[in-house]
């Protein structure tokens, strides 16, 4: 079906337009990494890019293709290419985008390993890279320099929930040339369009709120031009980080309810973190529905809701942290986010350990500091948990 003057549900549900001579209600897995061809001229068509027909799967495979295709529409893009994890999405990027001698600016609070890499490996490669607080404009028109080709974003961003103004920046792109790419894994789709916005390219980590089962790790790039999806799908192709077709098919079958798994969330972030705010242990809460939010406002203008992201500040320190961590029951103390479990973690003695107490504060990192990614159980349930594990602290 033609699903592009259709809602938003009914992209995720019938979206990809896959259709075979048995009429299967579901995309099947085409667990296969080769496709013959009926004969020589075929082949020579298939290689020329004229026809449609498939080659190998670490250059498209139908299980797949559904799947770009429908999160290229979701995104408004012209086209996606599915990768075998958020970080393959990444990299794809900067492969694609940078050369020798070029230059990116970053968000600082980027996802870390989006950061680390960017400044221990591609140094190697002669690519410079400037880390600012983007939630901030002028620090990004302060850091652009004549040879920066790349701005990447990630809004809102890990774990100081910072929003950034996705069409500022790209104008401020616009006017030098530069790329501007988002990641958008915080909000999905459903709650944030940023090729909309007036980005050039925006990428998920599908791991999270896309699949959203907490199963598989996968990423997806949607760039909005043709030619950016080809210089991209090029790359990918022949980094050799595509998607599997099982990955797929499990990516696509998530991605069904993404709207009302969000939904549900995000009802259940609003209790929890108002819950939190009035909490006596707790010091502050960050999350976009709150009017507590200092970007709130923006929040409002440029995300169809505040997602299911909440970070808060113990009063209690490192102590208290680790003493919440140690008690929760319902909540499970683990990395990673946008599943239908709640999830807690405390970046000062997990994710963000290794980091010195002055790289800590730069990046908005207090010893308090916890991270939530609500889940869709009863948000009585989610509460009460917090509330015992409060206790303690
Ligand atoms: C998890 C995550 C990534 C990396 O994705 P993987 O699927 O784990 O490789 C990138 N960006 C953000 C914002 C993430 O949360």
């Amino acid at each position: 079906m033609d699903t592009k003057n259709k809602g938003f549900n009914s992209k995720l549900v019938h979206g990809g337009g896959y259709k075979d001579q048995l009429l299967s209600a579901v995309t099947p897995i085409y667990q296969t990494s080769t496709f013959a061809f009926h004969n020589a001229d075929h082949g020579a068509q298939c290689f020329a890019g004229e026809s449609d027909g498939y080659i190998y799967t670490r250059l498209g495979n139908p299980t797949i293709i559904d799947l770009e295709k429908t999160v290229a529409e979701l995104e408004n893009g012209f086209g996606g290419i599915a990768t075998s994890s958020g970080m393959a999405a990444v990299n794809t990027v900067y492969l694609g985008i940078l050369e020798s001698g070029s230059h990116m600016i970053g968000h600082e609070a980027l996802y870390g390993p989006s950061r680390a890499i960017m400044e221990s490996l591609y140094p190697k490669f002669n690519v410079e890279s400037t880390f600012v607080d983007a939630t901030k404009l002028e620090n990004v028109k302060n850091a652009i320099r004549p040879n920066t080709r790349l701005i990447f974003l990630e809004t809102p961003a890990n774990p100081t929930i910072g929003i950034t103004d996705i069409k500022a920046v790209s104008e401020i792109a616009k006017e030098v040339g530069a790329v501007v790419c988002v990641d958008n894994t915080f909000c999905s789709p459903y709650l944030q369009n940023p090729l909309d916005l007036g980005a050039d390219i925006v990428l998920h980590s599908m791991t999270k709120f896309i699949n959203g089962h907490a199963d598989i790790v996968a990423g997806m790039v949607v760039a909005k031009t043709e030619e950016m999806y080809r210089q991209l799908r090029s790359v990918m192709m022949n980094v050799g980080c595509n998607m599997d077709p099982h990955q797929a098919f499990l990516t696509r079958r998530g991605l069904k309810t993404l709207a009302i798994r969000i939904d549900r969330a995000q009802a259940n972030s609003m209790k929890v973190a108002e819950f939190l705010e009035n909490h006596p242990k707790v010091e502050w809460v960050k999350y976009p529905g709150l009017k507590s939010h200092p970007q709130y406002e923006l929040a409002q203008k440029q995300m169809r809701g505040p997602g299911a992201m909440i970070s808060f500040g113990l009063k209690g320190g490192l102590d208290a942290g680790k003493k919440m961590m140690d008690n929760v029951q319902l909540a499970l103390l683990a990395v990673s986010l946008g599943g239908i479990e709640t999830l807690i973690q405390h970046p000062a003695s997990m994710t963000h350990s290794k980091l010195s107490r002055e790289a800590k504060e730069k990046a908005g990192i207090s010893d308090g500091l916890v991270r939530l990614s609500v889940g869709i159980e009863e948000a009585e349930d989610i509460i009460a948990d917090l509330d015992q594990a409060l206790m303690h602290v």
